[in-house]
């Protein structure tokens, strides 16, 4: 389970339907049951001490302890009788970016000013250079407007051009947005953009190695654009060739006159670099019969979120119990196979890293799909199974459900179904209202299927005390808990993978 997103979109004027209760009956399946019951606590407890052992250092996407993880997982699905599931392969491996500064420097004339004391510039968006002028184009606010534009009688083709953060008091204050400012400046050919900032004294006070590094990213953005700095007045003082002024804002305001052409000598260096990162999301196929073309896939994420200094993020119930679940339902699937019990649809045991970057893993692999997401009937994604959060702690036997009824009417009877019959938890659906606050909804991997209209249910026990702390640790796991909700979603598979008509897509709840 990653973190809650800085913005939550709350669709607030979406209807919610009412939904009429019904309670499926129980059927029996002995079968399915034979081999449900294969998912013991004693199992799941043996793989969990390994997964979130020391060994695995806490499982942070790009390292050693990833990657010890993803082997080990291959493994326990090739030693159940799985195959490879990423064409052959067993990972599925894909990029990873992050870029760190080299140097970077502004001089004006001898006086050399420095980035992240006098300066700032997006890192990631940045590109490498070098430039050396003895000119730039002031251009004030830098506004375009039908009936105002800051470039009138300007070409700054090829040239640095000079803005000022904030826009004027009163007339087109409302024009004043600097995203669509430094993009009138990109747009005009501009090379390189300053932007004269008032807060940029505090620089001096960020954390200074933060600031020369990113962290990971999926895309590289191909885009050329004109690198821009958020520079300090002072600096910009010594550009323009004024008395070095804090103030400057305020005397251009008074009336400090600024040319439009600064001669002047300056040289901008800008010199990051990048690396690249390879992890993957491990994938199992086990081969269906007669409808063997569709694809049933159950989810959850290996990663978590490594060390801090020398101490380990465990990532017992996030997500190790989602992991381990995964490990034994495969089992037991390939189990029941090797009786003659095979599924009739195939299923894709898939493990995903990135989770905790934002769900980077789960958004390559559907970019990137190895099985046609046209025929994926579904998702199962298992996120923390093994804990009991503040709300259960006098009653817990439950399990919360979220998503299970916004793509597919046919979803939430199955999984209830095989609950009635088999399992006996009680499902909790108050994450599943799109009001929810949390947004849990949108906080794991299964929310990437769902995108792409690909019917998902989120397995999840609620957050607790240890939630994203080093205290995530094997010994707190309920195993019998655990063991009894990986059962429900083996079951749930069963009936998916298993029956007549493929689930319908047949509703758009948010
Ligand atoms: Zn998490």
């Amino acid at each position: 389970m990653r973190v809650a997103a800085t913005v939550i979109c709350l669709f607030l004027f979406a209807t919610v339907r009412a939904q009429v209760e019904t309670t499926p009956a129980p059927v029996e399946n002995p079968i399915a049951e034979k081999y449900g019951q294969t998912i013991t606590a004693e199992k799941l407890s043996k793989q969990l001490h390994i997964i979130a052992g020391p060994g695995m250092e806490g499982r942070e996407t790009t390292t050693a302890g990833q990657e010890r993880a993803a082997a080990y997982i291959a493994g326990q699905f090739a030693a159940a009788g799985l195959k490879p599931g990423a064409n052959g392969q067993w990972q599925q491996y894909y990029p990873l970016y992050s870029d760190s500064l080299v140097n970077s420097s502004i001089t004006v004339r001898n006086n050399t000013f420095l980035y992240g004391q006098d300066f700032l510039s997006d890192l990631r968006a940045g590109e490498n250079q070098d430039i050396n002028i003895s000119q730039i184009i002031y251009a004030d606010q830098g506004i375009v407007t039908g009936e105002y534009n800051d470039y009138h009688n300007l070409d700054v083709r090829g040239q640095v051009v000079m803005i000022r953060e904030m826009v004027k008091r009163g007339a087109y204050r409302d024009k004043g947005n600097l995203d669509e400012r430094v993009a009138a400046a990109k747009a005009r050919g501009a090379v390189a953009i300053l932007v004269i900032s008032p807060s940029a004294g505090r620089y001096r006070s960020l954390n200074q190695q933060k600031i020369r590094m990113t962290g990971l990213y999926a895309q590289k953005d191909t885009t050329a654009h004109p690198n821009v700095y958020f520079i300090t007045p002072t600096l910009a003082a010594a550009i323009i060739g004024v008395d070095s002024n804090d103030r400057l804002l305020e005397e251009i305001d008074k009336g400090l006159k600024v040319p439009s052409l600064i001669k002047t000598s300056v040289r901008i260096v800008f010199d990051k670099a990048a690396t690249i990162f390879q992890p993957s999301n491990v994938l199992a196929y086990l081969e269906g019969t007669d409808k063997k073309e569709e694809l049933v896939f159950v989810t959850a994420h290996y990663d978590h979120l490594g060390k801090q200094g020398d101490e380990i993020f465990y990532g017992a119930d996030d997500d190790g119990s989602g992991t381990c679940a995964v490990l034994e339902i495969a089992a037991a699937f390939a189990r029941a196979k090797q009786a003659g019990h095979g599924p009739r649809r195939s299923m894709v045991f898939m493990t995903v890293s990135g989770e905790e970057k934002g769900l980077l893993g789960s958004q390559y692999y559907t970019e990137h799909p190895i099985y046609p997401l046209q025929q994926t009937v579904t998702d199962l994604n298992i996120d923390m199974i093994g804990r009991i959060d503040p709300a259960h702690e006098k009653d817990t036997n439950y399990l919360y459900i979220i998503g299970d009824n916004k793509l597919s009417s046919a979803l939430r009877p199955i999984n209830e179904r095989a609950n009635n019959t088999y399992t006996h938890l009680k499902l909790d659906y108050k994450y599943n209202d799109p009001n929810d606050p949390e947004g849990f909804y949108y906080r794991s991997d299964h929310y990437m299927f769902a995108q792409h209209r690909i019917p998902i249910i989120f397995y999840f026990n609620g957050t607790h005390a240890d939630y994203h702390a080093p205290t995530d640790t094997v010994d707190k796991i309920n195993y019998d808990l655990l063991a009894k909700r990986a059962q429900l979603v083996f079951y749930t598979a069963w009936d998916i993978a298993n029956r007549e008509h493929r689930l319908v897509v047949d509703r758009h709840e948010r």
